[in-house]
């Protein structure tokens, strides 16, 4: 016997159709990259979102096609993000950090057919263009081109139909070892992931929030924001570059009361505010996740009376795993001890399950005891099953995902991230690869043994060294070698350092051991640091 409710799909159209019909006069506001600004509403996106759905079915793109954007935050890149799914197309949001291997990688892997691009990325997009095989349609956010695109159609449509389970929207992640790897949503999964985030202790949305993502779109779905903001109808206020000024301006000029962001960006808001004597009074919610939110961030935000949500996630977790909620005694902690819990990563709302595993030894769980550090794993609706057409899945039989961070679990079931056993530097929120790194130092015939490694930064959170054994009787400097890594990786990736040795530690199997290497230099000190 079946129970007898209503067969309603979790698909993400009606997350947009519930925007426009209850909150449709709830601004959407866009700074964009020339200064100027413009303003539309729920409902209007919506209407320009079917308008794209009908563009894009005269091209010949449906269902299951994948639809690529190239763009930073602003309402034209929200509108694509409900055309794209309401064709029953799988959004594709490319990030422009990339560099362009990865680019032509990554959009050749999801077989892109059609790119909605800045016209700041136009250079960009010429380059790439003989590289990029699938992609038959190049349509510019800017200079009235999307707007012409879309404004030949009425709106006068209806969204696809389909099952919960189809793909909505495709992420990629470099956060891994190899090629960056394709992470496909579900309606249902990014449905109840954006309810999920209406919880307090993660978005803390009712009607009248109005939220500046800093956290970038084409970032791990921005969070989800886009979203779950629809489903609360509140108030978005985009900014289309990142300049701590335009967003402190824009952040009081539109009382701002909700941000989210990465802790670099947060950090460069501080420094604006301490150099211009700005404050933020209107901000009451801050979000700050993707890498450790140092103690005084949390301390600053908290004194002037701000909830943080210090939150942990992935690309493959869509990202939601942990926030910082508050424990049933919280206000009767003392300060400290609050700090003390917000600088952990926090607890997991319902539907995400974790757990350590002995770092040797998977098949061991390990206790809950705020003590025993181990290899995090999680599980529940939005989570990872299989990267992008990939052969396998990337669970175990009782699916749990490896997440390649390492923590301790508090009895209350705090998280607190202690290391990783990915090879990977994140630096500002975006990933470098070590092995790339060490791929391109190898290259060069002075090099017999390189190894990146993550140093701690403050503006950055971490920045990559490089450990090199020069070969026998040959000379290099570290000038030298820069350079020759510079014609292979980006140069936001070049080491901040790079320090000759004579020896590398290595493990039982004789691969390089990161955790030796970084023990070693623990007490580093980079020299803007
Ligand atoms: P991404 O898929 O790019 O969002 O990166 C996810 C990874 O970022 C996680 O697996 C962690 O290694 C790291 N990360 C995310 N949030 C935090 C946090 N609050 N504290 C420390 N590391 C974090």
């Amino acid at each position: 016997m079946l129970g007898a409710m209503q067969d309603f799909d979790l698909r993400v159209t009606h997350i947009i159709d519930h925007a426009a019909r209850e909150h449709g006069a709830r601004e959407i506001v866009t700074r964009w990259a020339d200064g100027s600004e413009t303003r539309t509403n729920w409902a209007e996106v919506r209407r320009d979102a079917l308008k794209m759905t009908q563009a894009l079915r005269r091209l010949g793109v449906g269902k299951g096609d994948r639809i690529a954007t190239l763009a930073m935050n602003h309402s034209r890149h929200l509108v694509s993000w409900y055309g794209a799914v309401g064709v029953g197309g799988v959004l594709h949001t490319v990030n422009p950090r990339l560099f362009e291997d990865q680019l032509d990688y990554i959009a050749n892997h999801a077989e892109d057919q059609v790119l909605l691009y800045d016209a700041a990325f136009k250079p960009l997009v010429e380059r790439m263009k003989p590289r990029w095989k699938t992609i038959r349609h190049f349509i510019c956010f800017d200079d009235g081109e999307f707007e012409a695109w879309i404004g030949a159609e009425d709106g006068n449509t209806d969204w696809a139909t389909g099952d919960e389970r189809d793909p909505c929207m495709l992420c990629y992640t470099s956060g891994t070892t190899g090629n960056p790897k394709g992470v496909l949503y579900q309606h249902r999964s990014t449905m109840l992931h954006a309810i999920t985030g209406l919880q307090p202790s993660i978005f803390d949305f009712d009607a009248r929030a109005v939220m500046l993502p800093v956290v970038p779109m084409f970032h791990a779905a921005s969070w989800g924001l886009p979203w779950s903001g629809a489903a609360a109808g509140i108030k978005f206020v985009f900014s289309a570059v990142n300049d701590a000024a335009v967003l402190c301006e824009l952040m009081n000029r539109e009382k701002v009361t909700h941000s989210a962001g990465v802790p670099t960006v947060w950090l460069a808001t501080f420094q604006h505010m301490d150099a211009t004597g700005t404050t933020l009074p209107n901000l009451r919610h801050a979000i700050i996740g993707g890498s450790a939110a140092p103690r005084f961030m949390l301390e600053r935000l908290m004194k002037a009376g701000v909830n943080v949500a210090h939150a942990w996630g992935m690309t493959e977790t869509s990202p939601i795993g942990t926030t910082g909620a508050k424990s049933w005694d919280w206000d009767d902690l003392p300060f400290e001890r609050q700090v003390d819990i917000k600088q952990m990563q926090g607890r997991v709302p319902f539907g995400v399950e974790l757990r350590t595993v002995d770092l040797g030894d998977p098949e061991t769980v390990l206790a809950r005891d705020g003590k025993t550090s181990g290899a995090l794993q999680v599980r529940g609706p939005w989570v990872i099953k299989r990267y992008f057409q990939a052969e396998a899945d990337c669970v175990n039989a009782n699916q749990w995902f490896d997440t390649g961070d390492v923590g301790i679990i508090h009895p209350d079931g705090t998280l607190q991230l202690t290391d990783r056993t990915k090879d990977v530097i994140k630096s500002g929120g975006e990933w470098i690869s070590s092995v790339e790194l060490e791929n391109a130092a190898v290259g060069h015939p002075a090099v017999a043994e390189a190894a990146a490694i993550g140093i701690y930064h403050p503006k950055w959170d971490e920045r990559p060294i490089l450990v090199v054994v020069k070969k026998a009787a040959m000379e290099i400097s570290a000038d030298e070698l820069k350079a020759h890594l510079a014609q292979s990786v980006a140069k936001w990736w070049l080491p901040d350092a790079i320090e000759f040795v004579t020896e590398i530690p290595h493990g039982a199997t004789g691969k390089i051991s990161k955790k030796d290497l970084r023990d070693q230099f623990r007490d580093y000190k980079l020299a803007d640091a």
